[in-house]
């Protein structure tokens, strides 16, 4: 079995451990070396680092500290990685914990996050699946189960010094134009929450009010949330530092495409294993920007879906031009209508397509003045019939309980 370099203790808060940090800076020390051609196993706290619990409360998912997200296990430094090297990266295997076999999804109230429905789920909302070997179903949902497609939400190096001024003054920038946004349009470093591995004094002060927060996707990949970025995937990443810096967590049991609930996709802590090579100068011989990935030779097997189709005219009538967000989001609503009819609320209808293999497409981006986006939704993990048919949807699931819900405070 491959040793491994990085342990976490769920019942330790991750800020004692310090091969665990919270924010992108190049000042970030090695946490561990190895070799090319070397695997490894490294543990991984849930994205919240466990702010969220296996209960029938969305108190947690309101009162969440976003700040302190997301908690990533590294930086695994490479020795011999040099600036403009490609990190091959094989995700090998990832697991769950034997003492936590559950995973969470919510979604955050308006005031504090929000979503991507957050104008017609305005408060926090969460529920929770069991995992039963490669399946998952909640108490909060029935009449659903279906098999974990696992994958890493989050994996990348660490960004340069200039990379990451770049990120911060674009960022910033975006900011500026509407400060008084709720929820903001960008998430700017943050000293007093800041986690920076093993530096220490004035060095860790420095980088903490300099460091990138870990929210967005970016040109080393970090936050992508790609569902098929699963065990069994092989991951080419440019580096920017000296060693590489490999940093990994967020680990998500299942997810649809957009992890459109934001709390995120069936978040769970658990153990990857990696294997790392060195493609030395592939970033000029692939012209590499961002990173690219082969998918896995094995996944869960759903090819019957529901297609629902979405236009750039939003929910009040309005003419958007070209807008996929806009489009993918009429795709979301016209799913949970339908759901709805099958005797779910709306609530368990969001979170299953934030939860489930759901799959995101975007059809047309040229047809002026309307984008098109569909929502795949696979039908063989409802334990019914959820096609239309002449009868209509005689079926209604057996309503326990909703999904927990929290008022803003
Ligand atoms: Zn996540």
């Amino acid at each position: 079995m491959a040793e491994t370099i990085i342990k976490i203790d769920l019942n330790q808060s991750p800020y004692e451990n310090e091969q665990i940090h919270n924010r992108w800076h190049p000042d970030i020390p090695m946490a561990s070396m190895v070799k090319p051609g070397d695997d490894f196993i490294i543990e991984c706290h849930d994205w919240t680092g466990g702010q969220i619990h296996n209960n029938d409360s969305a108190d947690d998912v309101r009162d969440v500290d976003l700040t302190q997200v997301h908690f990533l296990s590294g930086p695994v430094g490479i020795e011999g990685a040099e600036p403009g090297d490609l990190l091959v990266v094989d995700i090998l295997d990832i697991g769950t914990f034997e003492e936590s076999q559950w995973g969470f999804n919510g979604f955050f109230s308006k005031q504090n996050g929000g979503g991507f429905l957050t104008e017609h789920f305005p408060e926090a909302q969460k529920s929770i699946w069991d995992f039963n070997g490669m399946f998952t179903k909640s108490r909060h949902i029935p009449g659903v189960e279906f098999a974990g497609l696992v994958h890493p939400g989050l994996i990348g190096c660490l960004p340069s010094k200039e990379m990451l001024a770049e990120w911060n003054k674009r960022e910033k920038e975006l900011y500026d134009t509407e400060p008084d946004r709720i929820p903001q349009l960008a998430a700017l470093p943050f000293a007093d929450t800041a986690h920076m591995g093993k530096l220490t004094g004035t060095a860790k002060q420095q980088a903490a009010a300099e460091g990138a927060r870990t929210v967005p996707p970016r040109e080393h990949g970090g936050n992508c949330d790609i569902k098929d970025l699963s065990r069994g995937s092989t991951i080419y990443f440019p580096v920017y530092v000296k060693d590489g810096g490999l940093s990994v967590g967020d680990l998500h049991f299942s997810q649809g495409d957009g992890e459109i609930t934001f709390c995120g996709a069936i978040e769970m802590a658990g153990w990857i294993h990696l294997r790392v090579n060195l493609i030395k100068g592939g970033m000029e011989k692939y012209a590499i920007k961002n990173p690219i990935f082969k998918p896995s030779p094995m996944a869960p097997k759903y090819d019957d879906y529901l297609i629902f189709e979405g236009i750039s005219v939003d929910e009040q009538g309005k003419q958007h031009y070209l807008d996929v967000q806009v489009a993918y989001r009429q795709a979301v609503l016209n799913a949970i209508e339908y759901l709805k009819k099958f005797g779910y609320t709306g609530a368990q209808a969001y979170s299953l397509l934030g939860c489930a293999p759901v799959q995101g497409h975007i059809s047309g981006v040229v047809d002026i003045p309307n984008a098109c986006a569909t929502l795949w939704l696979p039908t063989d993990i409802f334990d019914f019939d959820v096609k239309p048919n002449a009868d209509g949807p005689s079926v209604k699931v057996e309503q326990g309980a909703d999904l927990p819900l929290s008022k803003d405070k």
